[in-house]
């Protein structure tokens, strides 16, 4: 028995349940409010999208839940604590997405595009120098799922391509980096920073003005992670005293931004509303589907968030 436990709305829990049965047509799934009692003890496994946490709770026999997002990281200490392990999803569209925002978004920056709006606005007639990409340097936080993908990408368009990840890495045509040290070299170097890296004990406020001394004067942020890994406020005085020349801003500690958030008015700050890659849910649903089947033929959960490390 499956429960699909999401704060979604009916449409779209209809729209996955609809997916989800045309891939697991042997499968008993049901969405968690319409579920019974009996039902309820039945559930060995639930798929999850921001679940609300005493709904988990009221599944006592779960052995896993796989969750819809890549990001988990508002999940990892509750469902720790109810001894469950934790599948993120890990989809290549979901990634190429991610690629395809991260050359998307680094571009806008590189060619100037918030300068030449900003000059448009003021109709100043103003060639500002091109830059080859070959001497533009772009680094990646975090090489995990997403960052390895985007790294790929913007290196085959010609850019110079640093990493940092946790753990050491090798990868063709990257620069990677680990440890304080690593980071430090790398931040030295770099034009464009692209945040990827999940939100833990460890990341959490990273980017603050330490961190940003580090970077060369007029460096660029994209931050496609989460909110809470930037200091904000260090972020806006670091963009008001030219140190940082303008940042892309997908994520939020608080989202939907509010009216008066400074961030909507702020000319050094580009706001996209979370869109930087979003869950296709036929490929999601195929995935999902073929790791409940793996448990089922075989007894084997996929590889679970490392409650340690937090990701
Ligand atoms: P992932 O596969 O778990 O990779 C995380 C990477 O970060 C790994 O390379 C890891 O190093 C590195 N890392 C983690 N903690 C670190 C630390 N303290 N120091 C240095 N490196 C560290 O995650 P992913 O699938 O790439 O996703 C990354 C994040 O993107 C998610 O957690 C989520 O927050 C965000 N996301 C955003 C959107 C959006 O639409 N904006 C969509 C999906 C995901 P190791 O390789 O050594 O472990």
């Amino acid at each position: 028995m499956i429960a699909l436990v999401t704060q979604l709305s009916d449409a779209e829990n209809q729209a996955w349940l609809a997916l989800f049965k045309e891939q697991m047509p042997a499968e008993e799934i049901v969405i968690f409010s319409q579920m019974n009692n009996e039902q309820r003890l039945a559930c060995d496994i639930a798929i999850i999208a921001n679940p609300l946490l005493e709904h988990l709770e009221s599944l006592p026999n779960l052995v896993w839940v796989h969750s819809l997002w890549a990001g988990v990281e508002s999940l990892v200490k509750a469902v720790e604590k109810m001894k469950l392990t934790l599948v993120r999803l890990i989809e290549p569209m979901l990634s190429q997405t991610m690629a395809e925002a991260a050359l998307a978004w680094t571009l806008y920056l590189h060619r100037d595009m918030p300068k030449y709006a900003k000059q448009q606005s003021q109709k100043i007639w103003h060639q500002i120098e091109y830059t080859e990409p070959k001497d533009r340097h772009i680094s990646i936080l975090g090489l995990g799922a997403l960052g390895q993908e985007a790294a790929k990408v913007l290196s085959a368009q010609g850019f110079k391509v640093s990493g940092w990840s946790y753990s050491p890495k090798t990868l063709e045509g990257v620069d990677c980096y680990h440890g304080e040290e690593g980071l430090q070299t790398m931040l030295t170097n770099t034009h464009i920073l692209i945040c990827l890296l999940p939100l833990t004990d460890m990341t959490s406020g990273l980017i603050n003005r330490e961190f940003i001394a580090h970077l060369p004067d007029g460096a660029q942020l994209i931050n496609f992670a989460r909110g809470g890994i930037v200091n904000s406020t260090d972020l806006f005085a670091a963009l008001d005293a030219g140190k940082l020349d303008h940042a892309v801003l997908d994520v939020f500690e608080q989202e939907p931004l509010t009216c008066d958030s400074e961030y909507w008015q702020h000319e050094k700050v580009t706001v996209l509303p979370h869109i930087s890659a979003q869950t296709n849910p036929v490929s999601a649903s195929k995935i999902v589907a073929k790791n409940i089947d793996k448990y089922r033929q075989q007894g084997i959960i996929p590889d679970g968030v490392d409650m340690g490390k937090g990701y």
